[in-house]
């Protein structure tokens, strides 16, 4: 997840308390009651009797961060344990996604999902369980690795699931599916999965999709919240192409550099003044790529591109406009015809958005299992993005996403308390999961998949 923006909107949110809805739905019509009591603290007690091995658990993935598609030991430690399990376990879907499913009786299917992988970070935190190795990539190259984003949570969060609802299987009915989806950070991993057949390898249809990702909220609070969440987004390059040459000679050729720096600053005005001022829009030029040295025009200069947007609309005018810009420019600097800019999109992914009837169902347990005032039901949609309702984007599954407090009270109240909205942000060197967060997390996912897998009608 891009988190910084979401998590600077989720600080303000939670910085006006609760904001759980009142027991009825925007319809007025009474809303899902919560699950028995003693189910949530039959489930509470189990995963906190299983508390050592979780974080254990978790110190392990926490000391091993493997970066995008490369996740083979994760996924190794996944596959056994769900084998274990009596999970049905197939790996290696889209490089290195793990798909376990547990039939259980007639009812609804429940896919529920973690991504594994880490960031090119390195660690600072100082745990005793930091990472400290380097990981060798393909190429030979060394880079730092880190768990920054709270994956490596998100993994044992679900192995908890998992260990919770096996342990727990004569109080559900229906078919569990846990997987663990690889190279969420590049934003490929979920159309990985589905373009290796993961809606032809036979494994039952879901009729709901959860995920929950780590944010330095408080732990124990979660945010769970209907409709539009989170922004669609493309990855995107744009090439030109253009005549190099002596840098003291700049008659005699045609200088992308130039090129570029025009695009750069036209591509600021699709935002300003092609779209409607009330519709929210993102484009960053980040990074710049063209030649090496002092005294060469090079023959090509490289934009890379990302764009943020909430309907298929503005993003194709958001597109229309870059190559039109695009050309224009190359046009003006005496470009031929037929070595125009080019463009190539390196991913995408819709934007997400909650299903309503099923935030409706989860919140009221999660209220039971945390606190009405530590679940937070509303705050606005933000610009961050996630790949994890891809997965379900041809099968219209409705699903649920939600983020779970992962910073200790102590530090983000400290934090407050000096006008910072958050101790640390996802993707910090510092960033931590706290270990209480660790059977807390387990839990919530444990409760949200109970919800619609148990008979309460
Ligand atoms: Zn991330
Ligand atoms: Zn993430």
């Amino acid at each position: 997840m891009n988190a910084r923006h979401v998590v600077g909107i989720v600080m303000r949110s939670a910085a006006f308390g609760c904001m759980l809805s009142a027991a009825t739905t925007a319809m007025g019509e009474a809303a899902p009651a919560a699950l028995p009591a003693s189910l949530i603290e039959k489930a509470s007690a189990l995963i906190d009797a299983d508390g050592a091995h979780l974080t254990t658990l978790f110190k392990d993935l926490h000391r091993h961060p493997e970066i995008a598609f490369t996740e083979t030991r994760t996924a190794a430690i996944v596959s056994k344990q769900l084998k274990s399990l009596g999970f049905t376990v197939t790996q290696g879907i889209g490089k290195t996604g793990v798909v376990g499913v547990l039939a259980n009786g007639p009812g609804p299917t429940v896919w529920f999902r973690a991504d594994m992988d880490a960031n090119a970070v390195r660690e600072t935190t100082g745990l005793p369980y930091a990472a400290s190795a380097k990981q060798r990539l393909a190429d030979g190259s060394e880079i730092d690795v880190m768990h920054a984003c709270g994956h490596d949570a998100h993994v044992t969060w679900l192995l908890g699931l998992a260990r919770a609802m096996v342990a727990m299987n004569g109080d559900w009915s229906g078919t569990l599916v846990v997987y663990a989806q690889p190279a969420e950070e590049v934003g490929l991993g979920a159309q990985a999965m589905v373009a290796d057949g993961l809606w032809q390898r036979g494994f039952p249809k879901p009729d709901y999709a959860f995920g929950t990702h780590a944010a330095p909220l408080p732990v124990g609070m979660v945010l769970s919240s209907p409709g539009v969440r989170m922004a669609g987004v493309d990855q995107l390059d744009i090439t030109f192409h253009g005549v190099g040459g002596h840098g003291s000679t700049p008659q005699m050729t045609i200088d992308p550099v130039v090129m570029a720096a025009q695009a750069v600053l036209a591509y600021q005005t699709i935002i300003s003044r092609n779209m409607d001022p009330q519709t929210p829009a993102v484009l960053s030029v980040g990074s710049i790529e063209a030649g090496r040295d002092n005294n060469v025009i090079p023959q090509t200069a490289v934009l890379k591109l990302n764009l943020r947007w909430f309907t298929p609309d503005v993003r194709e005018l958001m597109l229309e406009r870059i190559d039109e810009i695009g050309n224009g420019v190359a046009l003006a600097a005496g470009v031929a015809s037929d070595a125009m800019p080019t463009r190539l999109m390196k991913g995408n992914s819709g934007p997400l958005v909650n299903d309503k009837a099923l935030v409706a169902r989860v919140n009221p347990s999660f209220a039971a299992l945390l606190g009405q005032d530590k679940v937070i039901d509303q705050f606005p949609a933000v610009m961050g993005s996630e790949d994890f309702q891809e997965a379900f984007a041809s099968l219209g599954t409705p699903y649920a996403f939600m983020l779970i407090g992962v910073a200790p009270p102590e530090l983000v109240a400290k934090a407050r308390a000096s006008g910072q909205q958050f101790p640390y942000s996802n993707h910090n060197p510092d960033f931590f999961v706290d270990l209480a967060a660790i059977p807390i997390g387990a839990k919530i996912n444990t409760v949200a998949v109970l919800s619609v897998l148990t008979n309460r009608s």
